[in-house]
């Protein structure tokens, strides 16, 4: 495919997600330990994919678990981010909003502050070589549970850093409910230090996870959404508060949340008028990285340069950024 000249944002992407396999091949040299059997093959992570949503969500976490199992300490983290910036920056992307995970680093040995200290490094080294600007946003694990969650919070809100502006929700959205997760995003607000908010809604669950995390969490960006397609009341709703659908395609396509491009919502997103923005989620694991999905937002949804450039200025209007670097990046755009 070929990546269009437009200015990119990535607007939903997990920082461990983006380990590659030839990166998880150098960390695992260094930290002494074998590439577990089976996961890469011919350059690229290979998981059991049975053709079912839930066959392939476990392969796909199993794969996951075991890349980034690699990971042993903070110049892992350093090199990651960096990594990931550097080849999304070389493929036009300007901005990017990063999940970061209170409890991966903990798994990697890495108490918040340590972790982060490594991933700012990566992302100066980057900004310096590149000019591409990040933020952060700290995010819990739904599965792992409401205490887990509000933990995360504490530690996120208790630890303020200038390049973490935002909390968020991933993991299984079937897992208890959304409101049990209010008390974390309550926990997790600073009008100042930490004002921004998005969770995982509407993937796997259906449209009424997404008014939950609307209504309850008090959110106008979603990751995915994608599920609101079967609700076109939803999608009117989600129109008048102008919500901001964080749409990855190729993660979308690999986990069967829908059979093909035919049938994915995001011309359908975008001619409703949603401020629609794209993202690539785990792109090491879904073969994918921001350009493509620009790509094909273009060769397979007919998008023109003119709208995906609207596509990039939906996400600098809606990143969660102070107004300066908004100011400086919408410049870039003009
Ligand atoms: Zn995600």
């Amino acid at each position: 495919m070929n990546i269009p000249p437009v200015l990119k944002a990535d607007m939903h992407v997990h920082l461990e997600g983006t380990i590659t396999p030839a990166m998880v091949e150098k960390i695992a040299r260094r930290n002494n330990i074998a590439v577990p059997a089976g996961l890469i093959r011919n350059g690229k992570f290979t998981w059991a994919d049975d053709g079912t949503a839930a066959g392939n969500l476990k392969g796909f976490v199993q794969a996951y678990d075991d890349a980034t199992g690699v990971m042993k300490c903070a110049e892992d983290y350093t090199d990651i981010t960096y990594d990931y910036l550097k080849r999304s920056a070389d493929e036009g992307c300007i901005y990017a909003e990063i999940f970061i995970s209170v409890d991966h680093g903990k798994m990697v040995g890495l108490a918040y502050p340590e972790m982060l200290a490594a991933i700012a490094k990566g992302y100066e080294k980057a900004k310096v070589e590149t000019g591409m600007e990040a933020r952060f946003i700290s995010t819990c694990v739904r599965h792992y549970g409401p205490e887990a969650a509000l933990r995360v919070a504490k530690i996120t809100h208790d630890n303020p850093h200038p390049l973490v502006t935002g909390f968020g929700m991933a993991g299984d959205e079937n897992a208890y409910t959304v409101a049990d997760f209010k008390p974390a995003y309550d926990a997790a607000f600073d009008a100042a230090a930490l004002p921004f908010r998005t969770a995982h809604a509407g993937e796997a669950a259906g449209p009424q996870s997404v008014r939950d995390a609307r209504d309850i969490l008090k959110l106008r960006r979603f990751g995915h959404m994608v599920r609101a397609v079967d609700d076109p009341a939803l999608i009117a709703e989600q129109k008048k508060i102008n919500a901001v659908p964080e749409v990855c395609v190729s993660s979308n396509l690999a986990l069967r949340a829908f059979k093909d491009y035919a049938a994915h919502p995001l011309r359908k997103f975008f001619d409703a008028g949603l401020k629609v923005v794209l993202g690539s989620d785990d792109p090491a694991f879904f073969n994918t990285g921001i350009g493509k999905e620009y790509a094909i937002a273009k060769e397979e949804f007919a998008f023109s340069d003119a709208e995906l450039s609207r596509i990039t200025r939906n996400a600098i209007e809606e990143a969660f950024i102070d107004d300066a670097t908004r100011a400086k990046l919408l410049a870039k755009l003009a």
